[in-house]
């Protein structure tokens, strides 16, 4: 354990120190003295950390166990201690760490005490140097012992002769607490009296008069005393120098240590903080590694996906095209068969067009023959005077036919404009009019025929349409018609706005409506917001011309507007009436249009009226068989009615006397019956044989007013210019249709042609276009390749850096470990 060599120092004044007067080191084990007084000395000799021992022999030694300790741990050996002189044993265990040592019952008085130690091993101090410290405290004070020496491993030591005395408590400690060093105590002997001073020889210099190993004072006389002291101090002196310049020399050493220390330190603290940059680097570059391995992974990942489906719609592509190629040629071989498919191709084209050609002449003569038709027809009417009757028959409605009634009207010759009523069964009357209407006629068929009459209007006539029947048999439906199935009046003004939009670069109209009823012989406003003040009457403005004072004018722009008038109308009649069928049957509704017009190439102004009028029933007071209200209205009815009759009667034999003033009816009718104007009558009929009563007598009323009873020769010749014109007008619509057919065929053909044609060029552009599509996306392939192989690039590049990074932070901690070691 300790250094072998250094117990032998040359200087034994650092070999060895002991600083109680007295008191030496001995640097071997007890050795036992032949003298008696020696042993009866020994108070007590303790073994400390060991047996008890007994040694016989020329002076019988007793030592005791370890005992009077406080303290402290046990250390034994059983290797040989060398130097352990008589009792080598004792220094075989020994008691070491904070611990003392308490003898009590001690006879007041000195004492010696001898400490054994081995294996004192001071490993805090610097090297080689042993070291330790004793308190041995006595009544007077405490006694510190200060020992310094150089034994070596297993080697005895004692300290001997330390005076202590014992007071009259008679305790002697020896205290090794809190001791610098580490003392391992093998054994304490305390002896009687107190150690003898002696003056011995220094061994050396033959001059010392101090104890060999203490500084103690030797009784001297005073100039032995001096000289001693001159040569001691003189001698320490020169060893204090000495030992100052070479704590000087160490300390500078030390320094120097230190500073190089220092720098190290800081050269280390920088390698260090160089380090910790170079780690964070490298840790940030690992992370940014791993990103872009990670970004790279993606990329590849997206690349090889992209790639996929680029290849896919390559594919798609190249097989979309090679099906559009083979579309396309079966598509030209197709067109090349169509082509070849009709035989003289440009030959039917100049067919078509010749007949196109004939078409039109067919055209311009069919015109032709329409407007010398109408001159014919118009010059008919102009012959049968002004005065049409069109006699309209009734469907049976649902009551009638499920009652399975008999009809008694015929239309076998209807065309022809006769109807065959049947009179009681068997006989037959024919009725002739201008125009006949089976139940089958619709609206349309009646407007064709009654329209030319009244336009008439806007060439400045005036004209009267009115319709007359029997309650129930559809003057209100040919008249007004409903929303779904418009009648007259409504076609009629539909027709004005027409013509007037057609016409208006050369003529301007004004088209004004008021709407009337006379009811009970009284004219009532329907148009008017509130009943007027006085009565309304009939007033002559100027020659021909009637008017109502009062009554409301509408200005009509457009046929929605005649609408919404009619429809007013329509709804006032209603007002003011309980039954609204029963009282639109008992009054005449009557709508006048007054038409403006001007001329605007001849500057020419006409006002010319248009009556339109749904008559009350005409059926006949004694089968009405009423009385009070309805008996007023009834002569009312019938008396305009008459009068009506009579004065298209009186103007149809051109009778010099025309009662228009017998009722309030012919008296507003005035200026647009007989004249120059035109008068159109619908005489309604049922067909029903209950009705048989009032049809014959409508149909008389009606034939009355027809005027003329046409005789079989200008019927004859009526038929047969109307015959001839049918018969034209039904070869023209054949060839029409012919001509229409051969051009439809011709244009189908075109189309035909035109569309495969359109369909070709489309397939070629979709050609041309992928092709493009797939030019555009093999590019974009190529780009994408491109952009791979730089990604790698830079990859690979990055992984450069990271390792020769990696590299230089090994290199650095090399170079750090290496400062540091
Ligand atoms: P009126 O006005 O003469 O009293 P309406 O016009 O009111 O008679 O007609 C009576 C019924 O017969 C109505 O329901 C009407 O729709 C129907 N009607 C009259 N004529 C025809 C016809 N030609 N076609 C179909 N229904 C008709
Ligand atoms: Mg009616």
């Amino acid at each position: 354990m300790g250094d072998g060599g250094s117990d032998t120092g040359e200087d034994p004044m650092l070999d060895s120190l002991i600083c109680v007067a007295g008191s030496s080191i001995k640097k071997s084990g007890f050795i036992a003295s032949h003298s008696t007084d020696e042993r009866e000395r020994r108070v007590i000799f303790v073994n400390a950390g060991g047996e008890e021992l007994r040694r016989q022999g020329h002076s019988e030694i007793e030592v005791e166990a370890d005992r009077f300790f406080q303290g402290g741990d046990v250390l034994r050996t059983d290797e040989e201690v060398a130097d352990g002189g008589d009792l080598p044993s004792i220094y075989q265990s020994a008691r070491y760490g904070n611990f003392c040592y308490e003898f009590r019952d001690l006879p007041p008085g000195d004492y010696s005490v001898d400490l054994h130690f081995a294996e004192i091993v001071y490993t805090n101090g610097p090297r080689g140097m042993r070291v330790f410290n004793v308190f041995i405290q006595d009544e007077k004070a405490v006694s510190e012992l200060d020992v310094y020496s150089i034994v070596g491993a297993n080697r005895a030591l004692q300290v001997m002769n330390i005076p202590v005395s014992a007071g009259k408590d008679g305790v002697v400690s020896v205290n090794f607490q809190g001791v610098v060093g580490s003392p391992t105590v093998s054994g304490i002997c305390i002896k009687q009296g107190a150690p003898e001073l002696q003056l011995v020889s220094s061994g050396r210099d033959g001059k010392s008069l101090l104890c060999d190993n203490c500084f103690a004072p030797v009784k001297l006389t005073a100039a032995e005393n001096k000289a001693a002291r001159m040569s001691f101090t003189a001698k320490y002196e020169r060893e204090i120098r000495e030992l100052k310049a070479q704590c000087q020399m160490k300390q500078d050493e030390c320094y120097e240590a230190w500073m190089s220390l220092t720098a190290a330190n800081q050269e280390l603290e920088k390698v260090r903080a160089e380090l910790d940059v170079k780690f964070f680097q490298n840790f940030t570059l690992g992370q940014a590694m791993e990103k872009e391995t990670e970004k790279m992974a993606k990329i590849s990942s997206k690349y090889e996906h992209d790639r996929r489906l680029w290849v896919a719609a390559i594919d798609e592509l190249e097989r979309k095209m090679k099906a559009i190629k083979s579309e396309h040629s079966q598509l030209s071989f197709e067109a090349h068969q169509c082509a070849n498919s009709i035989p003289g191709l440009n030959q039917m084209v100049t067919a078509v067009q010749s007949l196109v050609g004939q078409y039109d002449d067919l055209k311009m003569k069919f015109n032709e023959e329409q407007e010398r038709r109408k001159k014919l027809y118009n010059q008919l009417l102009e012959s049968k005077g002004n005065i049409r009757v069109f006699c309209r028959c009734r469907p049976l409605n649902m009551e009638e036919a499920s009652s399975r009634p008999q009809t008694v009207v015929e239309f076998t010759d209807a065309k022809d404009g006769d109807l065959g009523v049947l009179m009681n069964g068997s006989n037959k009357k024919i009725y002739k009019f201008d125009r006949v209407y089976t139940p089958k006629d619709d609206q349309c068929d009646v407007f064709e025929d009654a329209s030319p009459v009244a336009t008439s209007v806007l060439d400045g006539y005036n004209v009267c349409i009115f319709a007359y029947g029997q309650t129930g048999t559809g003057k209100t439906f040919t008249m007004e018609g409903t929303e779904q199935n418009r009648g007259v009046n409504y076609r009629t003004l539909e027709l004005l706005f027409k013509i007037a939009e057609d016409r208006k670069k050369t003529i301007s109209y004004d088209i004004s409506v008021s709407v009337l009823e006379v009811y009970n012989e009284q004219v009532r406003d329907l148009l008017a917001s509130s009943p007027p003040a006085k009565r309304l009457e009939i007033k002559q403005v100027s020659e021909g011309v009637n008017h109502v004072p009062g009554v409301v004018d509408m200005k009509v722009e457009n046929v929605d507007e005649v609408w919404n008038i009619l429809q007013t109308g329509s709804n006032a009649r209603a007002v003011g009436s309980n039954n609204v069928n029963g009282h639109s049957s008992r009054s005449h509704c009557m709508i006048c249009t007054v038409v403006r017009a001007k001329n605007l190439v001849t500057g020419e102004c006409t006002r010319s009226k248009l009556w339109l009028v749904d008559l009350a029933g005409s059926e006949r007071l004694a089968k009405t068989d009423v009385q009070g209200e309805r008996l007023k209205e009834a002569q009312s009815i019938n008396k305009s009615l008459s009068a009506l009759g009579d004065v298209i009667s009186a103007l149809a034999t051109k009778s010099s006397h025309i009662p228009y003033r017998n009722s309030k009816l012919t008296h507003l009718l005035q200026d647009s019956l007989g004249g120059d104007s035109k008068t159109l009558m619908f005489v309604q009929i049922s067909p029903s044989e209950h009705d048989l009563g009032e049809t014959v007598s409508s149909l008389n009323f009606a034939t009355r007013v027809r005027g003329v009873e046409l005789g079989p020769a200008k019927k004859q010749s009526d038929t047969t210019e109307i015959q001839k014109l049918k018969l034209m007008l039904c070869q023209l619509k054949c060839k029409d249709d012919t001509i229409r057919k051969l051009e439809e065929n011709v244009q189908a053909l075109e189309g035909k042609t035109k569309s495969k044609e359109q369909f070709s060029k489309s397939q070629q552009d979709k050609i041309i276009d992928l092709e493009n599509q797939v030019e555009l996306k093999a590019e974009l392939c190529g780009h994408l390749e491109k952009r791979l192989s730089q990604v790698y690039e830079k990859m690979q590049r990055k992984e450069e850096a990271c390792y020769s990074f990696q590299q230089k932070v090994i290199s650095f901690i090399i170079l750090a470990t290496f400062q540091r070691s």
